[in-house]
């Protein structure tokens, strides 16, 4: 059961309705002044919470696993603040960038060259969660502090892949939106660790997650008081060997009409392909999603991992070309 705060409630009010719920099993949230209130797991009577809690707005209840992310917890959509730039609500970005951080020359020409076409968050994975142990593993902590670097001297934002408890500190300091990785959507004690944060979390979708799991791991994230979570869908496991994943399209709008929640979408890994990482961008963009994110690199074929579903510099412009031109019509 939610119990909604009304908006001008006072500080000692909400310590007094926090002090009587102590006894039970609930969540304290805020998310701004008309979304602050209590969450009980458990039953109580509304007869007792109307006479016990004051300042109540609302109680609803949500018939549904995921609750904090739904549309009946928020209405209107959550947009996320990276710096100055916006994604959600009608705020489109297209991320680009390396699959795995190589150098700074390469990082640097790559991050200055996709910011000429207007891109404004570089991603590039600093620890990678490789499928063998003899893969390249990514250089680490160094990485993330040239990153860092780079991206304020030109001026951009970055995301990159946290894979362990261990280098939260980490990531809060060093990268503007933290990414969980598809192997790691279910790791649910990192998802809690996240959740204190401020920072936005790039949250993909594990590759074989129902849309349930999905948004339950959002949840995880949202229920622990950070709301600024984007979801990205790069593909799902199905019979198909031909690409490397299946692009769940049907997900978007799914997605949007049953959460409030932003949605991305990631076509490399969808496709494992380069030639097949524009058609499906277009795809996700048709649908609706509110950004996408592709590796591109200056010179694939030497990538360190993921290069044959990075594209180059063309075919990027090309496909940021058509990205405006379907949104222009459509949205
Ligand atoms: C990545 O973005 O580099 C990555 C490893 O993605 P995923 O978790 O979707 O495989
Ligand atoms: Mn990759």
């Amino acid at each position: 059961m939610f119990i909604f705060f009304k908006e001008n409630i006072s500080c000692e009010c909400i310590e007094r309705n926090i002090e009587f719920v102590s006894k039970f099993n609930y969540i304290n949230f805020d998310f701004g002044k008309e979304k602050r209130g209590i969450y009980l797991l458990q039953d109580v009577s509304k007869e007792i919470i109307q006479e016990k809690i004051s300042g109540i707005d609302k109680i609803i209840e949500i018939n549904k696993p995921y609750k904090f992310v739904s549309r009946e917890f928020k209405n209107e959509d959550t947009v996320i603040n990276v710096g100055d730039f916006k994604i959600g609500g009608g705020n489109f970005q297209k991320i680009g960038g390396p699959c795995s951080f190589e150098n700074e020359n390469i990082f640097r020409n790559i991050a200055a060259t996709l910011k000429n076409f207007g891109v404004n968050i570089i991603r590039g994975g600093a620890f990678k969660p490789r499928t063998s142990p003899y893969f390249f593993q990514g250089i680490g902590e160094n990485a993330l502090k040239v990153m860092r670097k780079v991206a304020d001297e030109l001026n951009v934002k970055i995301v990159s892949e946290i894979v362990s408890i261990d280098h939260i500190d980490l990531f809060n300091e060093y990268v503007d939106i933290i990414q969980v990785g598809t192997r790691n959507m279910q790791n649910y004690e990192l998802l809690k660790h996240l959740g204190k944060l401020k920072k936005p979390i790039l949250l993909k979708r594990g590759l074989s997650a129902t849309v349930e799991e999905f948004l339950l791991s959002a949840e995880y994230i949202v229920s622990n008081g950070n709301m600024n979570v984007i979801l990205c869908e790069r593909g799902i496991r199905t019979f198909e060997k031909m690409t490397r994943n299946t692009l769940d399209v049907s997900v978007i709008p799914l997605v949007k009409k049953i959460s409030h929640l932003p949605i991305i979408v990631d076509p490399s890994h969808a496709s494992g392909s380069y030639d097949l990482v524009e058609p499906l961008a277009l795809a996700g963009v048709s649908a609706g999603c509110d950004g996408i994110m592709v590796e591109v690199h200056d010179e694939p074929e030497k990538a360190l991992s993921d290069g044959n579903q990075s594209i180059k510099f063309k075919r990027f412009k090309e496909m940021s070309c058509k990205i405006d031109k379907i949104r222009e019509v459509l949205f």
